[in-house]
């Protein structure tokens, strides 16, 4: 059997709905922050699966549960107990504001489960979520709903009701969209998907103070800035504003589907048996994934030294935004999730940019249209942080 790119390629373009752009690369094997494709070609990946791969692919630990785990149970249903999901919740209760979690397998359904529970905490007629502008949520029909950019609802109307999007930065125009139907505000402490924009503290803390004055639940969708990947374990922990209930994804499970809705005791009462639920949710082997990759996280040198990798990424990425003003403006976001913010030229090459790449063998992407991304595994060393920051400059030299 023919297993080239192309032929891959050529295969899943027989089978597959179109609702990928995808690259014409098929992935054949990773080994911490490297990746080969079908034709034996090598990358060095600054993208991680979007903030997924945090601990680099197959980072031996990890593996190693997964395969322990596979060979003692790989499913039963959440009707019984597990020894992983427990480990894996006990975890993130010991580490976070949280005092209770519920297992879900994605992002968007970690969302969907904190929306449902806003609303049936917070009893009849208090339905109504506010997120913000260029906010993503997830695909589903409800985080999508909750999603604020106009381009992810369209063709899908009606959306279901009661959500509504405030302007960024605006806690006047948000006050006013309060009203008695009102339950939670949503919000990412950064913003991946419209370009690693990040929410500062006086602004969090802005809305964490319009909550408690209206009586609203403040949500954070951590799933893509949770897990290490801005520097602690989660984002709210370096802001200081701690949110009511709080969702996470991408990293738990190093590349395991895996997600965790997060609350405190008192609001996780609203969800008794029958409310909500997940078949797979937690799954044993996901979990066994998730637990490997918090306690390598929680080990004491590990923030620190993500910590220094990340000043160093953003000094030279400034550098770069110094010497390509025609195509750069600025650096923003924190820890290993970074952005370069384009300029309007920039912007029109950004494409461009992410394919060349692409090309030499580096793997990066270009997000909301506004940032080149960087999320690499925060394993990544500074001699591979020089090479990707090598490849970019001559890249930007080529197009500007
Ligand atoms: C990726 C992402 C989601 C959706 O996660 P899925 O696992 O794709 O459903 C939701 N919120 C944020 C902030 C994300 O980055």
């Amino acid at each position: 059997m023919e297993t080239t790119n192309k032929a891959w390629q050529e295969k899943g373009n027989q089978v597959f709905i179109g609702n990928y752009a995808r690259y014409p690369v098929a992935m054949v094997k990773g080994e911490g922050c490297r990746l080969i494709d079908a034709d034996g070609r090598e990358y060095l990946d600054f993208l991680a699966g979007i903030a997924v791969c945090s601990l680099g692919h197959c980072h031996p630990a990890v593996t190693e549960a997964i395969r322990r785990q596979a060979g003692e149970l790989v499913h039963v249903s959440n009707l019984y107990y597990t020894g992983p999901q427990t480990e894996l919740a006990e975890l993130l209760v010991a580490n976070t504001f949280a005092e209770k979690v519920f297992m879900a397998n994605s992002g968007a359904e970690a969302n969907e489960a904190a929306i449902k529970l806003a609303r049936i905490y917070s009893g009849e007629g208090k339905y109504g979520v506010i997120s913000l502008e260029g906010s993503f949520h997830g695909r589903t029909l409800a985080a999508v709903a909750a999603t604020g950019q106009p381009k992810f609802h369209q063709g899908f109307e009606p959306l279901p009701a009661g959500f509504s999007h405030a302007p960024f930065g605006d806690l006047e125009a948000l006050e006013k969209m309060i009203d008695e139907t009102t339950c939670a505000i949503l919000c990412e402490p950064v913003q991946g998907e419209s370009g690693v924009r990040p929410l500062d503290k006086e602004y969090l803390q802005g809305i964490r103070d319009l909550c408690d004055k209206h009586g609203l639940l403040l949500i954070f969708d951590e799933v893509q800035t949770g897990i290490g990947r801005t520097g602690s374990l989660f984002a709210y922990q370096q802001l200081g504003v701690v949110p009511d209930i709080m969702t996470s994804a991408k990293g738990l499970g190093n590349g395991l589907p895996i997600g965790a809705m997060m609350t405190t005791a008192k609001i996780a009462e609203a969800l008794v048996p029958g409310t909500h639920a997940s078949t797979f949710g937690g799954n044993p082997v996901a979990s066994a994934a998730g637990v490997a990759t918090l306690k390598i996280m929680l080990e004491e040198s590990f923030f620190p030294t993500v910590m220094k990798k990340s000043e160093y990424f953003q000094a030279k990425l400034r550098e770069l935004v110094e010497k390509f003003p025609t195509l750069a403006k600025g650096v923003r976001g924190n820890g290993l999730m970074l952005g370069m913010v384009l300029t309007e030229q920039g912007i029109t090459l950004g494409t461009d940019i992410v394919n060349r790449l692409l090309a030499k063998g580096f793997i990066i992407n270009f997000a909301g249209a506004a940032a080149l991304r960087f999320v690499p595994p925060l394993i990544v060393t500074i001699e591979e942080i020089d090479q990707l920051l090598k490849a970019l400059e001559e890249t930007l030299a080529e197009v500007q």
